[in-house]
């Protein structure tokens, strides 16, 4: 049953004329939608026209106090809500975000540009981990062990921590905050989140469908801004962990200045992912998976493939490469057919240009070239069509950064181990993938290379809910990795109790001062 009113469903591909016309984002504060009373306020741009589709708010220092307060005081009864009513909440809003799916996409597409497939798929990614949740009363299980000594057992629980906070990025609007806060609140602590202030209206419609799903007031409360309100969260004292997906940039100084204050920090940050091409893999597969992978969603996926490196004779396969990403059509995500939509926004489609540029200048060969692109009715959104540089080398700048874009660099090397030397240099760590018919190379691959999540054949390997998302080395910081098993040992504290008890207790003559070894 679709919700009967989305208060904050924003009317899709609707163009307003000028920024006072937009309708603002309202902050969410104790299970109410409140006008900021801020002075401060960020135009967001539909990335397919650059008209502005929402105000957002910089919240005030008052309002982002409230929203911590009201968390803090829902965690008093949130944390003694049974683990069942905790179960239940999820498995309402499990259902109650399938039956919205099409209106969230719509909302995403308009604020973050994506296709509206693709924006299902962020929506669907995320609505995997609640029904990962759904399963709290195995994942928050403890331990115990009868018989430690004599009359004696330990017993261990998983509790919440209290309040906890999530910070995070423009390109999944939908999926990465259900990366956070139905794991948190699933396990007893309560929430506040500040998502990207460049596409917010997915998270407001997300927790607007907790509210319907039963989730009492405060237990998740939403607060908008740049990086006052980043600051606000890192420092304030009643916020005990902070999850936060993003740049590089932005990912350490939030992991420092949150663990300087005694907080726990996860920070999933950027990437560069390199597919390995073997000459014995299968041909058409793996074209069709590069250009997939590399150009889908504009290139916006921390775990886009946007390194192709071409062992030995597969370099001979760049020709066929070209042509079909030549085949994919760039327009607005909500035209049929789009394969690829804008980026987010004029600037992130400067700094693309500029890094392709860059690489020409360094000696890489521009063999497609989507930079300059017009899409007939759309001609002020922020398009870059499927770009591919070749003759790519480790010293140049479109190799060493993150370029964020649908822009596929690709590098040629003669032998499996070039190519693994070559990714165990690269400072990321977040995915990889090997392409390949034979066993023993897949097998030497997996094994051998030093990056957290790996695929055989599989192009963008995203583990489901049930593993965790375990980028490693420069891709993330911090001890407990997203959802999974790992995601309930970020978001709950280890309580032991050790009991002793006796039928009849035995009289000793004098009090025992040596250190008890329970034997
Ligand atoms: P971003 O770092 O610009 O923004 C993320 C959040 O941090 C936003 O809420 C923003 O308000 C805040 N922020 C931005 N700059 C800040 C700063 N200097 N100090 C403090 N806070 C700041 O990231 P983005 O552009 O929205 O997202 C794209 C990046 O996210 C890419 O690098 C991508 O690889 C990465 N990403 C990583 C993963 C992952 O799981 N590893 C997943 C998705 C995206």
């Amino acid at each position: 049953m679709a919700l009967r009113i989305l208060r904050h469903k924003c009317q899709p591909f609707v163009r307003y004329n000028s920024s006072s016309a937009a309708p603002t984002t309202k902050l969410f504060i104790n299970g109410q939608f409140v006008e900021s009373k801020t002075k401060e306020w960020i135009d967001l741009h539909n990335p397919a026209t650059n008209e502005v589709v929402t105000r957002v708010p910089k919240a005030t220092q008052d309002e982002m106090n409230a929203a911590v307060e009201s968390a803090k005081a829902a965690f008093k009864s949130w944390s003694q809500t049974s683990i069942l009513g905790r179960q239940q909440v999820m498995f309402r809003y499990q259902s109650i975000i399938k039956d919205n799916m099409k209106e969230l996409a719509k909302n995403i597409t308009t604020e973050q540009g994506k296709t509206l497939a693709d924006a299902e798929g962020d929506v669907l990614r995320g609505l995997q981990v609640v029904e990962h949740c759904c399963s709290i009363t195995s994942l928050q299980l403890g331990e115990t062990l009868s018989g430690i000594a004599k009359d004696m057992d330990t017993i261990s629980y998983r509790l919440p921590l209290g309040v906890t906070a999530g910070i995070t990025p423009f390109n999944f609007p939908a999926m990465i905050p259900l990366w956070m806060f139905p794991m948190a609140i699933v396990c007893g602590n309560t929430y506040v989140i500040k998502p990207s202030e460049r596409d917010p209206g997915a998270c407001m419609m997300l927790v607007e469908m907790l509210k319907e799903a039963g989730c009492p007031n405060g237990v998740v409360n939403v607060i908008h801004g740049a990086h006052e309100a980043v600051n606000f969260v890192c420092d304030h004292p009643d916020i005990k962990a902070i999850s936060f997906v993003g740049s590089d940039q932005a990912g350490k100084y939030i992991y420092e200045r949150g663990s300087k204050n005694g907080k726990r920090v996860q920070s999933n940050m950027g990437a560069k992912n390199h597919g390995v091409v073997m000459a014995d893999a299968n041909k058409e597969n793996t074209l069709n998976q590069l250009v997939g992978a590399a150009f889908g969603a504009a290139g916006q996926r921390c775990m886009a493939l946007s390194t192709a490196v071409f062992v030995g004779e597969a370099k001979n396969w760049l020709p066929d490469l070209v042509e079909r990403a030549k085949k994919l059509k760039v327009s607005a995500g909500h035209v049929p057919g789009t394969d690829l939509g804008p980026v987010i926004s004029p600037q992130a489609k400067e700094r693309i240009c500029s890094l392709v540029e860059s690489g020409i200048k360094e000696g890489a060969k521009c063999v497609l070239d989507g930079r300059g692109l017009v899409v007939p009715g759309f001609e002020k959104g922020n398009f870059v069509g499927p770009t591919i540089l070749t003759d790519v080398t480790p010293n140049m700048q479109c190799y060493k950064e993150e370029i964020f874009g649908p822009v596929l660099i690709t590098l040629t090397v003669d032998t499996l181990d070039d190519a693994i030397k070559l990714i165990n240099s690269n400072p990321y760590g977040n995915g990889t993938a090997i392409f390949t018919t034979n066993g023993a190379t897949a097998r030497k691959f997996t094994h051998e290379i030093d990056v957290g999540q790996v695929g055989v054949n599989v192009p963008i390997p995203v583990p489901l809910p049930m593993f965790s998302f375990t980028g490693t080395r420069g891709s993330f910081l911090g001890d407990a990795h997203f959802y999974g098993k790992q995601g309930i040992n970020f978001y709950t504290q280890i309580k032991t109790v050790t009991q002793l008890w006796k039928e009849q207790d035995v009289d000793h003559v004098k009090a025992s001062v040596a250190m008890p070894v329970m034997r």
